[in-house]
């Protein structure tokens, strides 16, 4: 027979892990209330044109990593490989534009990339995510930063790097790649056989490379945010600024250039100094366009994702089960129906549901946690699993009484 495993790069969530995540989405859910975000949701799988043109062409996103399929009739779809790209879609579809701006949401579900699985990378992974379209306010790019680490904080991620950076408009960017390829042409026998290789099609990645020469090369490079406009480096400026007076600390980095096509302006991510090579636990930034390129109205926004596998990477390993509050050691119709009124009660609660004997049963109960066991004989005896203390019951309503319910 045939033994069937998950797909190359899944994997499956097991207890206590899946709980975790539960509360990690709940735990986001709080903290973006607080600031106005309402949880929304689209589909799993969208248009293949929509990533196309939302993500970018040019993106290894879009060129290597989408999930893409025919369905019956032939239509090209796509397994969505980011969030932004679908909620923009969806706040032009239902003129989320006449809303009060801006318009602040959040989601969380599985995304999908066909990259090289390693830890920390899957080809299904989970992405908690913030959008606020609809305004430009500096206050907005600052507030997401600061809301993700308050996530950060309240899953105990531990210490992570903020790197932040400006884009300014796609003109600017466009200008500088000129720039910087002009730069690297001139001093092209410094460079490694990489960078000279990739150096027409992007001349960004040469930040990265770990080459002697060519990291020379690039220390006296042109940097992007010194070809700002005014007005992008003026809301650059205040975005610093507000992340100064909420006191997070933040390393200008301009190398950093995310995979995405859409950022305009406002670009950061959190690096975990617990992970290894997968150390990104989330990022975002602003992207003025992308609402427009996908046909809708011209409509500025900014937000970020993070990956629910890699915090919980970074949080460490699972506390242990919290256990249960009542054991009901016996069996048949009267052990159910009053393990129904302790569960209504609000007590969690179970029964011996596995043919144990009695022994077995106050054995399960103790490996259970369980904080008392009620044992149902020909008596009803309530023991306190804590001091070992055992006490007879007169009738169901008396043990109710003695567990608290
Ligand atoms: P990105 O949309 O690429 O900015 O990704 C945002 C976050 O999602 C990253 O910082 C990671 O935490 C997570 N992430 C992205 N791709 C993967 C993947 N293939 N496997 C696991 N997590 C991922």
């Amino acid at each position: 027979m045939k033994k069937f495993q998950a797909s190359r790069g899944t994997v499956d969530v097991l207890p206590p892990d899946a709980r975790r995540r539960l509360r990690l989405v709940e735990i986001t859910g709080e903290v973006l209330g607080r600031a106005g975000y309402e949880p929304m949701e689209t589909p799993v799988f969208e248009d293949t044109e929509l990533f196309a043109r939302g993500v970018g062409e040019s993106t290894d996103i879009v060129q290597k990593e989408m999930f893409t399929f025919e369905d019956k009739a032939g239509r090209s779809l796509t397994l969505r490989p980011e969030a932004t790209a679908g909620i923009c879609r969806a706040y032009t579809e239902h003129g989320m534009h006449k809303l009060p701006q801006p318009v602040k949401v959040w989601t969380a579900g599985p995304f999908f990339r066909h990259e090289a699985p390693q830890a920390g990378r899957f080809r299904q992974f989970t992405q908690i995510d913030a959008e606020a379209l609809g305004s430009d306010d500096p206050t907005l790019d600052a507030e997401l930063i600061l809301l993700l680490a308050e996530i950060f904080e309240r899953v105990r991620t531990g210490p992570s790097r903020l790197r932040l950076s400006s884009l300014g408009t796609p003109a600017t960017r466009a200008d500088y790649i000129d720039e910087l390829a002009a730069y690297l042409r001139a001093h092209e026998g410094e460079l490694s056989e990489e960078v000279r290789g990739r150096l027409e099609q992007n001349p960004l990645r040469a930040f990265d490379a770990d080459h002697p020469g060519t990291k020379a090369v690039m220390t006296d490079a042109p940097r992007l945010v010194d070809r700002l406009t005014t007005e992008d480096a003026e809301h650059f400026a205040e975005v610093r600024a507000l992340l100064d007076a909420a006191g997070l600390p933040y390393e200008i980095d301009s190398t950093l250039v995310r995979g995405l096509d859409y950022y305009t302006r406002t670009v950061f991510e959190f690096v975990s100094e617990r992970l290894g090579a997968q150390a990104a636990l989330g990022g975002g930034g602003r992207y003025d366009g992308l609402v427009e390129e996908l046909g809708g109205p011209p409509t500025p926004g900014v937000g970020w994702a993070a990956g629910v596998e890699r915090m919980l990477m970074a949080a460490g390993p699972a506390e242990q089960d919290h256990g249960i509050d009542v054991f009901v050691a016996g069996t048949g119709r009267d052990a159910f129906v009053l393990v129904g009124q302790l569960r209504s009660s609000g007590l969690r609660t179970q029964m011996e549901q596995a043919g144990r004997s009695l022994k077995g049963q106050l054995k399960h109960a103790d490996r259970l946690g369980a904080r008392w066991t009620v044992i149902l004989g020909d008596e009803i005896e309530v023991k306190d699993m804590d001091t070992g203390a055992q006490q007879r019951a007169e009738s169901v309503d008396d043990v109710l009484g003695m567990v608290g319910a």
